[in-house]
């Protein structure tokens, strides 16, 4: 099997009716809960006043970054992006840190409370159905979507999709395909008709988190280093300028003369009184 070029999911808000059949797919596929299924739906759902009501959902799982934070974050590398698109996870590496929940600004992976730290800790989020992607296949939430508000492909074409529609449909769209430079660009993109706020997507910076923190990391270590460099010099002319003062300030040791002990003669005269009386 040739390797799949990088793939991506196009989310199309015009076209959700918020059936919420993705979720009772990822739900059958993955074998979770439907409480607790790798994908949400999230958003504002109806809005306005009839007749003028507006809905704004959207099935909300993880966006595989393509620079992703929680790989980034993660210390033991639990975390890995595949050349195909996905971002997985390898449970038997993870220690239960939760750093990657903390790195993600999407906040999509959550934590198994269920088997908290004792066992095996557990972080759940989307897999984009890698296992389906091996076969061929393409993601189950995607294949079930009854109105092809989900689509996927590679991330070339589903870009140049996103952006040929908006174009097609001038003031149905907002003119910006969410995903597409957010945290360094995602494999998820999205356009909307309401702002993407409503549909509970958060204002992110378009340089990656991971980015950031690497490119103030790579400052801070030299800066330590050299910090703690400069404080052990300074430790060092301390200690010496402590030793010189030492040696300057300590007294002159002389020995006693040896002296013969006389007796008191007071003490012996008192006695001799105290004796002739007592005679
Ligand atoms: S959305 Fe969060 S969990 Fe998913 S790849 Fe990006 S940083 Fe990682
Ligand atoms: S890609 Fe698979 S794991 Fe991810 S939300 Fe869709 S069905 Fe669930
Ligand atoms: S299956 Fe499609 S239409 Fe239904 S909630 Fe999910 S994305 Fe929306």
């Amino acid at each position: 099997m040739t390797p799949r070029e990088f793939q991506a999911y196009l989310f199309d808000a015009t076209r959700c009716i918020d059936c919420r059949a993705c979720m009772v797919a990822c739900s059958v596929e993955n074998q979770v809960p439907l409480d607790d299924t790798r994908i949400w739906v999230a958003g504002a759902g109806i809005t306005g006043e009839y007749p003028n009501l507006a809905r704004a959902s959207m099935p909300y799982h993880c966006m595989h970054c393509i620079q992703p934070s929680c790989a980034s974050a993660c210390p033991v590398g639990a975390w890995s992006k595949r050349a195909d698109g996905p971002v997985v996870y390898d449970s038997s590496r993870c220690i239960g840190c939760r750093y990657c929940m903390n790195a993600c600004p999407f906040g999509v992976p959550h934590f198994d409370w269920d088997k908290g730290l004792l066992d095996q800790p557990l972080i759940s989020k989307c897999t984009m159905c890698a296992h389906r992607l091996d076969v061929d296949g393409e993601p189950a939430c995607v294949q079930t979507c009854p109105t092809d508000a989900l689509s996927f492909g590679s991330r070339k074409d589903m870009l140049a999709e996103a952006k040929a529609r908006i174009a097609a449909n001038p003031g149905k769209y907002i003119d910006h395909v969410y995903g597409e430079h957010e945290n360094g660009g995602t494999s998820y993109l999205i356009i909307s008709n309401v702002p993407f706020a409503d549909l509970g997507l958060p204002d992110v910076p378009q340089e990656s988190v991971n980015h950031t923190s690497e490119v103030v990391m790579s400052g801070t270590i030299p800066f330590a280093l050299g910090w703690a460099g400069v404080l052990a010099a300074v430790a060092g002319v301390v200690r010496l300028r402590e030793r010189g003062m030492k040696k300057q300030s300590a007294p002159e040791v002389k020995t006693a003369e040896a002296k013969p002990i006389e007796p008191p003669s007071e003490t012996v005269a008192v006695d001799a009184a105290t004796k002739e009386q007592a005679e």
